[in-house]
């Protein structure tokens, strides 16, 4: 094996990614070291890179949408064998001993660390990851279609469950978390409503080709009032939007890291038991049911593959809104 490694680093908020030499790293105790083949590309990244996460450790190496397989083991890792392949994602390592990991709500933990922001990620041939924390993948599956589904799928299927069990599902931004979403809450009977950018007619038949029962701007007004919101795009105005739609009972549930301010609307918009909620990371159990869902019944993941040393360009394309589905880099 070679003994040096090479990424796409942000070395400061703002600044575009860098490719770096670096040497390879050895995986500690309990950890793999991980050989990527794919790394997708979500929000949170371009959030990353323009410096709307608080306190990023610069120089970072964005990425936690990984699929890769095992190259070395650490002291004591014993879950995965050599060669094997494994997702990494969002969740990269948390205390176990705090308030909310000893009440399974890992998600929140006050030490958590995460994938590609306080971790090392995956815009990169290698990564390091604490092997509790990675999920086995299908080794039959192309990887770039697996990729999207450890966040985009992941945050999508966390926002649905906090959702409750609404029939009428409006989703608010219609790319890589919302494409997966919709096939799961279709496959629970649910009929889904699609609201994309205001004009963006692609973005509609997108959603239109993958079931839903309707698609419209945001200034438009869902035919029938919804019983759930989920929030991708992260843009505050959307809340008191969406509480519009909401029938009564019904919830908002934003499912971003970050967002634009919320204006400030009448309270008659909240009344009658409508709520709005944010949705935080996931947890380990969040996987395993997700994936164990997944494998019953697939999901059709709409990709766009670039190699690894165009992250800049990618991103680009992500904050103009120009990818359909999930964009996602391969190494080789
Ligand atoms: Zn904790
Ligand atoms: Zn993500």
């Amino acid at each position: 094996m070679s003994q040096t490694m090479w990424a796409m680093v942000c070395t400061g908020p703002g600044r575009p990614l860098v490719r770096q030499e670096r040497p390879l790293p050895q995986p500690g105790p309990g950890q793999v070291l991980i050989a990527v083949e794919v790394c997708g590309v979500c929000r949170t990244d371009l959030h990353l890179v323009d410096g709307e996460l608080p306190d990023p450790p610069w120089p970072v190496v964005p990425g936690h949408e990984i699929v890769g397989r095992v190259a070395a083991l650490g002291p004591g890792a014993t879950r995965w064998s050599l060669g094997q392949r494994v997702g990494v994602p969002w969740l990269g390592w948390t205390c176990g001993e705090c308030r909310f990991c000893r009440s399974g709500r890992e998600n929140l933990c006050v030490r958590a660390r995460f994938t590609g922001y306080q971790i090392d990620g995956g815009y990169a041939s290698h990564t390091v990851a604490d092997e509790r924390f990675c999920f086995p993948l299908p080794e039959e599956s192309e990887p770039e279609h697996l990729a999207p589904l450890l966040c985009a799928g992941l945050i999508g299927f966390r926002a649905l469950r906090l959702a409750g069990p609404g029939r009428r599902l409006g989703v608010y931004g219609f790319g890589a978390a919302a494409h997966l979403v919709a096939q799961v809450a279709q496959a629970e009977g649910r009929e889904v409503y699609a609201l994309t950018r205001p004009g963006d007619n692609e973005a509609q038949d997108f959603a239109r080709s993958l079931g839903a029962a309707w698609a419209g701007g945001s200034d438009q007004t869902p035919p029938e009032p919804l019983d759930a919101a989920l929030l991708f795009a992260p843009v505050g105005a959307l809340v008191p939007t969406a509480l519009r739609h909401l029938d009564k009972g019904g919830c908002v549930v934003c499912a971003g890291i970050h967002m634009s301010d919320i204006p400030s609307f009448p309270y008659a918009w909240l009344w009658g038991e409508r709520s709005v909620r944010s949705v935080a990371n996931l947890t380990r159990e969040d996987g395993e049911a997700f994936f164990g869902r997944v494998r019953q019944a697939p999901l059709q993941t709409h990709v766009e593959v670039y190699p690894l040393a165009q992250a800049n360009e990618v991103l680009q394309h992500l904050r103009s809104g120009q990818v359909q589905g999930a964009a996602v880099l391969r190494v080789a």
